[in-house]
């Protein structure tokens, strides 16, 4: 006897991916007071969560999964959301507004957002398969578990969470070794003046700082720079990441480096929105939490049909060896870097042509709002510290 068909379900909205950008996408529509039937799909099998804490306070202590929760699970049913956890979207027919589910249950929808994320990129060099990556919560337990205190661990990649699980581990006593490949951290993104100081409170941390590092191998007990072998308990690539496409590629949506869309987050097939770490909108594609959560945020308001407002200048938070970072705006590469505050508390200033492009500020020297606000208005350097020097 042939298997039955699963029960096909209906939704008005469909959300595709677990993430903060889903679920901040619910969050809006209910607020905006949205009433048709809203279902998030999610191949992980917990309820959706934040991913920043994963490198930092759940690396560091013993904390249970549930503080990281994007909302209580209590939430999804006072607001009528309903949950497919552990559940993939294995296909998109987009003309005839119908997702297939792993499990081959049909989904009919009248809006669809794509919210699928990004997954780390793995090394294309020997041994790389052996070695630990950092995107969800088992990934960060699994890290957590192998690098107890005394162990070295080798971190490949010196960007955002390269130096957070270096600062975090450290933290726990672990040896930590960074291998970048890039000569400066951040892969030279943020200049020489932030990774210098980075680097010096890194090390004063008791982190090895290895930067024109190119892994070449990894093997049982080390990572390879070319000749020269590193011992290692642990290995993590941490070398960025890239957007999970296929599904909207397999669709016919337009994808380039993550899933083109409008500034109203609308992808090239009608009723088909995208936000988060997969979406490439308006030409630029942000792999931060803000980002996504803003991104949800917008891309409901379009669902609705309501005025959506501009797009926020990027901005992520991090950390390094217990100092708060925060980077607000995108500079370009011919941006000069002037220094607001002392030796201590400071902010750069990345300005080109007179106007600031970025800020990055150094545990809250300066109010991060306000600098975010600056720098999406355009404004020049004495402005900036005009208007901030006051909080320094
Ligand atoms: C360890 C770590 C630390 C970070 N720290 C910071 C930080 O300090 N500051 C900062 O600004 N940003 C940080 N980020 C980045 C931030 O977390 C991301 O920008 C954000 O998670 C993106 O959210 P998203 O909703 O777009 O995607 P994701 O959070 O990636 O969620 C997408 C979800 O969709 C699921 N999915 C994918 N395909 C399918 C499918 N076909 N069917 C069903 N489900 C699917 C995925 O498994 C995943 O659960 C960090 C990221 C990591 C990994």
């Amino acid at each position: 006897m042939e298997p039955m068909a699963p029960h096909p379900l209906r939704a008005d909205v469909l959300l595709v991916g677990g993430g903060v950008a889903a679920v901040r996408c619910a969050r809006t529509l209910r607020r905006r007071g949205f009433a048709g039937s809203i279902l998030l799909v999610g191949d992980e099998p917990m309820l959706p969560y934040n991913r920043p804490p994963l490198s930092k306070e759940l690396l560091r202590e013993d904390l249970p999964d549930d503080l990281v929760l994007a909302e209580p699970e209590s939430w999804y049913e006072r607001r009528s959301v309903d949950l497919r956890l552990g559940t993939r979207v294995e296909r998109l027919e987009a003309a005839d507004h119908r997702a297939i589910l792993d499990d081959g249950t049909a989904v009919a929808f009248g809006q669809c957002l794509l919210a699928t994320g990004a997954e780390p990129r793995r090394l294309p060099i020997p041994g790389a398969d052996r070695a630990l990556v950092l995107r969800t919560i088992a990934d960060a337990r699994r890290l957590g578990a192998a690098a107890t205190p005394g162990e070295t661990a080798v971190i490949i990649g010196g960007g955002f969470i390269g130096v957070e699980v270096a600062s975090s581990l450290a933290a726990r006593g672990v040896r930590v070794v960074i291998a970048e490949l890039a000569d400066a951290l951040w892969g030279g993104a943020f200049g020489a003046d932030l990774s210098s100081w980075a680097r010096a409170r890194l090390e004063d941390a008791g982190v090895v700082v290895r930067t024109g590092a190119a892994a070449t191998a990894v093997d049982e007990r080390a990572v390879h720079l070319g000749d020269e072998r590193i011992d290692a308990g642990v290995v993590l690539v941490a070398a960025g990441v890239t957007p999970r496409t296929e599904l909207a590629a397999d669709a016919g949506l337009d994808v380039d480096d993550g899933i083109v869309t409008d500034a109203l987050h609308r992808t090239s097939a009608p009723s088909v929105f995208a936000a988060g770490d997969v979406a490439r909108v308006a030409g630029a594609r942000v792999e931060h939490w803000h980002a996504a959560r803003e991104g949800g945020e917008r891309a409901a308001l379009a669902m609705l049909d309501e005025p959506v407002p501009p797009a926020r200048a990027p901005w992520v938070f991090s950390e390094v060896a217990g100092h708060q970072l925060d980077v607000v705006g995108s500079a370009t590469n011919a941006a000069q870097v002037r220094r607001i505050g002392d030796q201590e508390r400071f902010a750069l200033a990345y300005v080109s042509d007179g106007v600031v492009e970025q800020v990055a500020i150094v545990d809250a020297a300066v109010p991060v709002d306000d600098a975010r606000a600056l720098v999406e208005r355009g404004a020049s350097v004495e402005e900036l510290e005009r208007a901030l020097l006051s909080g320094v």
